[in-house]
């Protein structure tokens, strides 16, 4: 069995997204160490110390191809970084979307949205957004005719396993048959026929995904999220739109944790996230061996990645505060490659 997949040259898009410092950063007087000059720029003071002690600032320039700062809406950020690709799955391809960051940077408020209180400042997220613009779509008469049914999935892969947020948190087995199709065996496919049955699913599965767990061990933070739209065409997949709220990347500076449990979880967040890095890279390059097998992440977003017709992008999620510098740097580096291909 080869282990090179044909590649077609691939689309990828890379965006940063800044957030407003928060009540405790501004009450502990943080300071915002992230400018963003616009035309995708984005500018990194970073503190540092001479040899005899004095402090200066240290700028880096880093460059994508979309930048926001803390005054951009969930909308504006959707309308340059996933919308574009609502499309792709209409035409009987695949569109992924990633949030990217350290935990607490904004990657949830950006995918799921904010619901909290009902407030006049609730705003929706990428899913809802995305599935608003679907709805749309399937209204239209080029798409009516040809008859889609929506779908909805949701589920988690913790520790390398997944488990389905639409169904109790059951565990999902994944299997691979001999043409390397990824199937994730059991998978609830909900149908769907409105956005407000999406956004159901997403606060049906967001409460699953938080429930059982503690503010001081929050998995949720160490666990990738994966909303899907499917669009089905007498039963046959026409289109998939995977929009993947990606585990915190704070890697693991916690070394001095003798956890045992806290340590295989970070290894594997690490390795799934080094895995996603090497598959876009090796796709940007129209490489011949894209190492899906890496981690359970890749391996399940194999066909989302590997179609004709499929599109991608990522968007990095960025805390401001000068505390928060050496993940900021971290969560940038990330994307160096990337956002040069
Ligand atoms: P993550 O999912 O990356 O851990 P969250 O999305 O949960 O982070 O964000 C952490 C907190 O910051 C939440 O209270 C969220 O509402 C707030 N927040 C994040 N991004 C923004 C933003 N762009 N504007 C306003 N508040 C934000
Ligand atoms: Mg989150």
């Amino acid at each position: 069995m080869s282990l090179s997949d044909p590649v077609k040259p691939h689309r990828i898009c890379v965006c940063v997204r800044k957030r407003p410092l928060n009540k405790k950063e501004l009450a502990k007087k943080e300071i915002d160490v992230v400018t963003i000059p616009g035309n995708g720029a984005l500018l990194l003071h970073e503190p540092k110390q001479k040899v005899d002690l004095t402090k200066y600032l240290e700028n880096q320039t880093f460059h994508f191809d979309y930048s926001f700062d803390e005054d951009a809406t969930n909308d504006l950020v959707y309308r340059f970084s996933a919308k574009p690709l609502v499309k792709t799955i209409f035409e009987g391809g695949m569109a992924t979307c990633f949030a990217y960051g350290q935990t607490g940077s904004g990657k949830t408020h950006t995918m799921g949205g904010d619901f909290s209180g009902k407030s006049q400042n609730s705003s929706k997220g990428i899913y809802a957004l995305a599935a608003q613009d679907v709805f749309t779509l399937l209204r239209q008469k080029r798409y009516a005719d040809i008859d889609l049914c929506p779908y909805v999935t949701f589920f988690e892969i913790y520790n390398g396993k997944v488990f389905d947020l639409l169904n109790k948190k059951a565990k999902l087995r994944v299997l691979e048959d001999e043409k390397q199709q990824v199937n994730v065996v059991g998978l609830q496919e909900v149908p769907v026929s409105s956005v407000d049955d999406v956004i159901k699913m997403m606060e049906v599965g967001s409460a699953c995904r938080t429930s059982g767990q503690t503010f001081a061990n929050a998995s949720s933070s160490r666990s990738h999220a994966v909303l899907q739209v499917i669009l089905r065409r007498r039963n046959f997949l026409h289109g998939k739109f995977s929009l993947v709220d990606l585990a915190g990347n704070e890697r693991g500076t916690d070394v001095s944790s003798n956890d045992r449990h806290t340590i295989v979880e970070t290894a594997e967040i690490n390795r799934s996230l080094l895995a996603l890095k090497e598959c876009i890279r090796s796709l940007g390059q129209n490489s011949e061996h894209i190492p899906f097998r890496m981690s359970k992440l890749t391996q399940v977003l194999r066909d989302s990645f590997i179609g004709e017709n499929s599109r991608t992008c990522m968007i990095a999620m960025i805390s401001p505060g000068m505390n928060s510098c050496e993940y900021t740097l971290n969560t940038l580096r990330y994307f160096i490659n990337e956002s040069n291909l």
